[in-house]
């Protein structure tokens, strides 16, 4: 999805390109064809709503970038409603065509297994990347900084949560400044809505891993249903442990457990819910997840899962303009720099192309505006995110700055939403006619 977004948007902007695929000749658990962008799983861009929603205004963003990927899946669209699903095989056959076809595209299969030393690189190898390049990776950024899963716990929208049954603390009181002293939102729970709660996470629809999917996956991410499997006092001795907190609102009542929240993004619209990664089906977890007190009428901004997925601490490895801070000749994209999904892949592909294009053609950009959906995420993953705790993050209004002066809650929601897409259009439009370079105004034959 990114590289080919990356190499259309260069090779239209007069820049040649060569596309380096490792498929068929190497191959992953997921992927079935040699095609470029293909759909591994679902069939489907989400929601195509460019006013209410984040997904749907970043497809309104690549589209008016001239994107090759989502001028692709409109011509494949398939009837879903408000989503935007697309007959995969048609699709990914029709981009691996088009950039086959485009004279300033070369495709060569085969593998890259070292990090290039000169010329201008994207890395856009996904969460399949294989193994030789991921330990070149590795070697390059340091074990700690490349992760084989991920391990996301659900995130919720801070003003989603009901501060009158929760409050902020954090265990003992601990840190130096009040602001640490505070950093965690805690939600108790009473000794029965505990066991309800146990019971839910163990009755509850779980998802299974893909076949090949699982190698080294229990490094310290179990589940909470499968820690609440190993007993019903686990998770009160692990994540939803009571002590060394006093509720704020009742400090006489001594929870039986607690839930703990932690900031998510530097705006502090996003908590995560700590420790709390789960196989359990996205239906079950807001079920379950909303019989917390205090998340009660949660809007969750992404909920949780345990996937394959090589993805790079991007906070502290890339630069804003999404290249390696140690080798800058490497720029990254895609899933791999820590977005999640086919739509924002594709996303920071398109951004990492034209960044390249400037930088090849000696133009200084302004930075992508935070108020756009390309921007919130290129500025989530490069610096907006906790990077101690990274994990890889969909598109959605909890990482735009908020629009000033507008109702906030559920009540304001739709006006909030379309003032964040109208401000973002407008916001992009004009950050695109910043990008046009002579060589785009009339792009090669
Ligand atoms: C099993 C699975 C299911 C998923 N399901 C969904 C879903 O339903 N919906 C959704 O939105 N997202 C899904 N994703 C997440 C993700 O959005 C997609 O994987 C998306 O395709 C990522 O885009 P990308 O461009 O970053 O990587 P990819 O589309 O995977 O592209 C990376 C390319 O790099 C190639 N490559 C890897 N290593 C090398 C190398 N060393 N040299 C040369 N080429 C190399 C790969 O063969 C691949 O073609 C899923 C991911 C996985 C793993």
């Amino acid at each position: 999805m990114a590289g080919s977004e990356a190499a259309w948007q260069a090779a239209q902007a007069g820049i040649p390109v060569v596309i380096h695929e490792m498929r068929p000749q190497v191959e992953t658990f997921a992927h079935r064809t040699g095609n470029l962008a293909e759909m591994v799983c679902s069939n489907s861009f989400r929601s195509d709503d460019s006013e209410q929603n984040a997904v749907g205004l970043l497809h309104w963003e690549m589209r008016a970038a001239g994107g090759l990927i989502m001028q692709t899946a409109d011509r494949h669209r398939l009837p879903a409603g408000g989503a935007l699903a697309v007959d995969r095989d048609p699709f990914s056959e029709e981009v691996t065509a088009t950039l086959r076809a485009h004279p300033l595209v070369t495709v060569e299969e085969g593998e890259i297994s070292e990090l290039p030393a000169e010329g201008h690189w994207i890395i856009a190898t996904g969460p399949l990347t294989s193994g030789a390049l991921a330990e070149a990776i590795r070697a390059e950024t340091g074990a700690e900084s490349l992760a084989f899963f991920d391990a996301i716990a659900p995130i919720v929208y801070a003003d989603s949560i009901d501060m009158d049954t929760a409050w902020m603390q954090s265990r003992y009181d601990k840190g130096e400044t009040e602001e640490e002293q505070k950093a965690y939102l805690n939600c108790p729970m009473t000794k029965d809505q505990y066991e309800a709660f146990i019971d839910a996470l163990l009755a509850a629809d779980k998802t299974e891993f893909h076949e090949g999917e699982t190698a080294g996956y229990f490094d310290g991410c179990l589940p909470i249903e499968v820690m609440a499997e190993r007993g019903r006092e686990t998770l009160r001795h692990g994540p939803m442990k009571p002590v060394g907190l006093t509720n704020a609102h009742k400090p006489d009542e001594k929870a039986w457990a607690v839930v703990q929240l932690r900031r998510d993004n530097k705006l502090g619209t996003l908590y995560n819910i700590v420790g709390f990664q789960t196989k359990m089906k996205y239906g079950a977890q807001t079920e379950v997840f909303r019989m917390i007190p205090g998340l009660e009428n949660a809007s969750f901004a992404r909920l949780g899962g345990i996937h394959r997925n090589t993805f790079l601490n991007s906070p502290t490895l890339l630069d804003g303009e999404m290249r390696l801070r140690s080798r800058p000749n490497i720029r990254f994209a895609g899933q791999i720099t820590g977005v999640e999904g086919y739509v924002e892949s594709a996303a920071m592909g398109l951004l990492a192309g034209r960044l390249a294009v400037a930088e090849i053609t000696g133009k200084t950009l302004p930075p992508v505006p935070a108020e756009t959906a390309m921007g919130a995420l290129v500025t989530h993953i490069t610096g907006g995110a906790e990077a101690k705790t990274f994990q890889p993050m969909n598109v959605n209004f909890g990482l735009f700055p908020p629009v000033e002066g507008l109702k906030g809650g559920r009540r304001g929601r739709k006006d909030r939403y379309k003032a964040y897409t109208d401000r973002a259009k407008s916001l992009w439009t004009d950050w695109l006619q910043s990008t046009v370079t002579g060589a785009e105004a009339s792009p090669a034959e």
